[in-house]
């Protein structure tokens, strides 16, 4: 077996694949209510009795009884053994898959007891310091909330943790590893992490402490400090207060916050579905990991200038994934904490209810930073609008956006489409190219994956020259003599995008590339031998295949 993987990434994959995602690339589903019907792909039937239940993550037929979940369905409908499953599902998502052992576990479980053991001791601070005690009532947080969200207080001390982890037999090195402590320089050991701060406890779906963020009680800096990614944590992939958004799930809507006592004020005022990104910008992960609970989004960041960028960059993501998110705004440089505090909850129900859609909230952002009254104002005014409306996949969702930002500018809806199409159309004619070539492999995407490559290194002249140099015979290979030109694999030199990919990235992204065309082939090979089930040759190139899979997995190149 190439891998042992831990039961957190199994966890992992299948939060991030959603079951209407995953039996849709193979099935036609139907919506029937909340869920969905087709016919059953395991026996035959007229009338559809396959329900998919995106709640419950589960399928089940009816008519035949079969049922399960995504790992199910793929080694049932595809043959794939469950390993070869969950490769597929990791793979999709962008995980990467390693060795885990049994040790590996048991380290994780470890941290996740230092982490609680954490919590308890920081919980039993704050019920004997006044002074954070009366800080949370200055802020209208109340007993009740404290216990719900498990807040506590870390004492003004380098040790107060460090001494008491100890104290129940746990190692430096283990603490360390969680992030609760620091190392001091030159090896002369630790100190704690979080000093004089009111605590919050981040807990996953699994009602496991993953990590903690800290808040000062008075204006010093940093006024949040968070634990650092551990092997149990990883900001970019959890939110705040999901545990119990989906433990009381009462809407079908989440509210984004960006900060702990937004999620925390919000709950006491009756929205239990709010969660907070950690400190950092909303990622992939979260939007996938949200959509898999919720079909409604509302973003409510603060309402000052960084807030409001960062809500344009959200909505982006959220249209990335075709998904519609709307925002609330809030007057004055307000956050949802402040405005609720001062206005109460039917003020605020009265924002949430009057959301902005994507465009209205782009429109409101950038007509107060221009004045399109004027000619110079109109033109910076469309030239951000283009950049961001990029992000919208559906081309007549792009043409209704462009409709009205001709209303808006008085400018012709024709020379809008011409400039757009020109600056940025070819860009996106060839990636729907590929979409259609994608189909016909269904569910092996190597052209998509190529795409990638070819976009992200066309842009950096160094990476372009690395990949052209090392790669271009195991291309030619896979995607014919002319795949330069197919494929539009040429240097652009267009610095207006980040480009932080490494020459191991690449070598990992076309590592990708030949398993997928390795995979490929081996489906063709697999066809013929249905035809000729003791061809030997056909069975020969399959062994050879699967050999060469089995190196490629293990990093290998060709
Ligand atoms: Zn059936």
């Amino acid at each position: 077996m190439p891998y042992a993987v831990s039961d957190e990434k199994l966890e992992e994959i299948k939060d991030l694949n959603d079951i209407v995602d995953v039996l849709g690339e193979f099935i036609e589903l139907k919506r029937a209510g909340t869920n969905y019907k087709a016919l059953c792909p395991f026996h035959n039937e007229k009338t559809p009795s396959f329900v998919v239940s995106p709640d419950k993550q589960i399928y089940h037929c009816f008519g035949c009884g079969e049922g399960g979940d995504v790992f199910s369905f793929l080694m049932k409908y595809n043959n794939y053994t469950f390993m070869e499953a969950v490769e597929y599902l990791a793979d999709k998502v962008g995980i990467k898959l390693e060795q885990v052992s049994e040790k590996n576990s048991e380290k994780k479980e470890l941290l996740y007891k230092i982490n609680r053991e954490a919590a308890i001791y920081f919980y039993g601070n704050l019920k004997k310091s006044k002074e954070s005690i009366n800080y949370l009532r200055r802020r209208g947080i109340d007993s009740k909330s404290i216990k719900k969200f498990g807040i506590g207080y870390a004492l003004d001390s380098w040790n107060g943790l460090l001494d008491h982890l100890k104290s129940k037999n746990y190692k430096d090195k283990d603490i360390a590893d969680t992030g609760l402590v620091i190392e001091r320089n030159k090896s002369e050991g630790y100190y704690d992490r979080f000093r004089n701060r009111i605590i919050f406890p981040i807990i996953n779906t699994k009602k496991q402490v993953i990590g903690f963020g800290g808040r000062v009680l008075d204006d010093s800096l940093p006024k949040y400090l968070n634990s650092p990614d551990s092997e149990i944590f990883s900001k970019g992939k959890y939110l705040y207060n999901l545990n119990n958004s989906i433990k009381n799930k009462e809407t079908n809507y989440i509210i984004l916050t960006e900060g702990y006592m937004d999620v925390i004020k919000l709950s006491i005022n009756g929205y239990n579905n709010t969660v907070a990104s950690l400190g950092t910008a909303l990622t992939k992960h979260q939007i996938r990991l949200l959509k898999k609970y919720y079909d409604v989004f509302y973003i409510a960041y603060d309402s000052d200038e960084s807030g409001k960028k960062a809500a344009i960059k959200a909505l982006n993501l959220f249209k990335n994934q075709n998904l519609e998110a709307k925002v609330i705004v809030f007057p004055n440089n307000m956050d949802p904490d402040d405005y609720i505090s001062k206005y109460g909850k039917s003020k605020f129900r009265e924002r949430l209810n009057e959301n902005l859609d994507y465009f209205e909230f782009l429109h409101s952002y950038y007509s107060s930073k221009y004045d399109i009254n004027t000619n110079k104002g109109k033109v910076k005014y469309i030239e951000e609008f283009f950049g961001n409306i990029n992000n919208v996949s559906n081309s007549i969702e792009r043409e209704l956006i462009i409709e009205k930002i001709s209303e808006k500018t008085q400018i012709s809806k024709e020379n809008l489409l011409k400039e757009f199409s020109k600056k940025y159309l070819n860009k996106k004619k060839f990636k729907s190219d590929f979409k259609k070539k994608k189909k016909e492999v269904k569910g092996i995407n190597i052209e998509n994956y190529f795409t990638t490559l070819a976009e992200k290194v066309s842009k950096n002249e160094e990476l372009y020259e690395y990949t052209v140099n090392k790669y271009s015979e195991t291309f030619k290979k896979i995607f014919g003599n002319n795949f330069f030109e197919d494929y539009n694999f040429k240097l652009t030199k267009d610095y207006s995008f980040e480009n932080s990919l490494s020459t191991d990235e690449i070598d990992f992204m076309v590592n990708k590339i030949l398993i997928k065309y390795q995979e490929k082939q081996l489906s063709e090979l697999r066809h013929k031998l249905n035809n000729n089930p003791n061809n030997e040759e056909i069975l020969t190139e399959i062994s050879k295949i699967y050999k060469e899979i089995k190196i490629l997995r293990q990093g290998g190149i060709n």
